[in-house]
Parts: C-alpha cells; structure tokens; sequence
C-alpha cells in the first residue's frame, strides 16, 4: 500500500472509527492513534504518506504535535491536515504557523475530507510534469522559465532554485541553513547572508506584479512562500 497510508490522530473513538472506515473504503491504509503521544510514537517506525490530527487532543494538542513533526528531520515533509472545531481566523492562523498544510472544520464529511487527502497528496507528491503551477505563477522547470499570468518572467538561476523550492514546500518556515541546504546544495560554502541576497532579488522579481508578499520573512526562523491559489 505504498503511498496510501495515513495516520490518524483522532481521540474520539465514533470520529475515529467513522473516518478509518471512509479513508479505508477511499483506497487508504489507515494507522490509528487516539493521542498525540501515541502518534509520535508511531513515526518512529516506517512513515505514513500523511497524518491526519485533530486540534483538540488530551494531553499534546494536535498543533503542539504538528509543530513536533515539522521541527524533526525525519517528519518535517510529511503532509498534515487539521481536524479543528473552531472557526476563528486567529486558530487557523496558528495552525499554519504550526506548519500545517491544510485544515478542515468540523462538523465535515467524509467525502469532503477525502477530497481534502487527494489533493493534499497530489500537492505534496513529486510533480507529475515538469510545470509547477499556483494561482498565476507557472514554473517550467525543464524551459527553466517563470511565467506570471503567462508573462515570462527574468528570474536568475538561484532565485529560479528557491521559488521551485517553494512552491514545492508552500506555507512552510524555512530556515536559513535549510534553505542553504536545498536550494544551494551542502556541498557548497555560502554565508547565510547570501539567501537574503537572493531573497531580495526574487521579491524583486515578483514585486511588478505584486506578488512580493508570497515570499514572506518569518521571524526568528526564516522565509515562507505562502501560495496564491
Ligand atoms: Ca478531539
């Protein structure tokens, strides 16, 4: 069942049991775990594709387990859709701080939920074609060329590398030593002064069509792209 595996973080057993049940019958290996403690332990083994958390939990709450899994290594890409009951921008807000790629407000159905998963997987997975796309970016990653609103855009060959790893990695916190890592490479010895360089240069870029804020400074950590779509 390779790419279908979820966990699921759900401490009430009727949501639990009715979720596992619709995600199974969607095609998905479902792993179950009633708190957040139990699913920390279950991603010290083989990992799943993507976790599903509910907000409220005893004990560690679904956005102190999200925010747990991005700080390590070995779960920070793992794809996370929030269960929450509450609608108030203030707690959607903090759940994307948490690094949350999506959520989902209940009461939901079913349907709704596992629409949410696909999508979620089809984003996070690699690219099915060379062309990654949100709201009016497009980045023909083999013509190496970004178009906005298909206006190509001049973008140099590092800010062409950090807005790919972006819009791979969209709402989340990236920090200067990681943003090194990925977009530069470890080999290679740059001061971590140099992304803000090239930080600059890509806001630059994408500030005529204002589209400067998707590249967003998170403080104390680093960079964001938020995706306009
Ligand atoms: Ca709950």
């Amino acid at each position: 069942m390779a790419g279908n595996t979820i966990l699921l973080v759900e401490d009430e057993p009727e949501i639990r049991d009715m979720l596992t049940f619709a995600l199974s019958r969607a095609g998905f290996h479902i792993v179950e775990a009633p708190s957040a403690e139990d699913g920390m332990v279950r991603l010290d083994g083989e990992l799943p594709n993507l976790l599903i958390i509910d907000w409220m939990l005893p004990g560690m709450s679904g956005v102190e387990m999200a925010r747990r899994v991005r700080r390590d290594e070995h779960t920070a890409a793992l794809p996370i859709i929030m269960l929450t009951a509450r609608g108030e921008e203030s707690d959607k807000l903090k759940s994307f701080d948490s690094g949350v790629d999506d959520y989902i407000t209940k009461p939901f159905s079913p349907r709704e939920l596992i629409a949410r998963v696909k999508a979620l997987l089809r984003r996070s997975g690699a690219p099915d074609s060379d062309i990654l796309e949100q709201g009016p970016l497009k980045l023909d990653l083999s013509a190496h060329q970004l178009s906005i609103n298909s206006c190509p855009v001049k973008l140099g060959p590092t800010e062409f590398r950090l807005l790919e790893h972006f819009m791979m990695n969209p709402g989340r916190a990236f920090d200067r030593t990681q943003l090194l890592d990925r977009v530069w490479g470890r080999s290679v010895y740059v001061e971590e002064r140099t992304v803000d360089v090239h930080i600059l240069r890509l806001r630059k870029a994408l500030k005529p069509y204002g589209l400067q804020h998707l590249v967003q400074t998170v403080r104390g950590v680093g960079y964001r792209f938020i995706s306009p779509s």
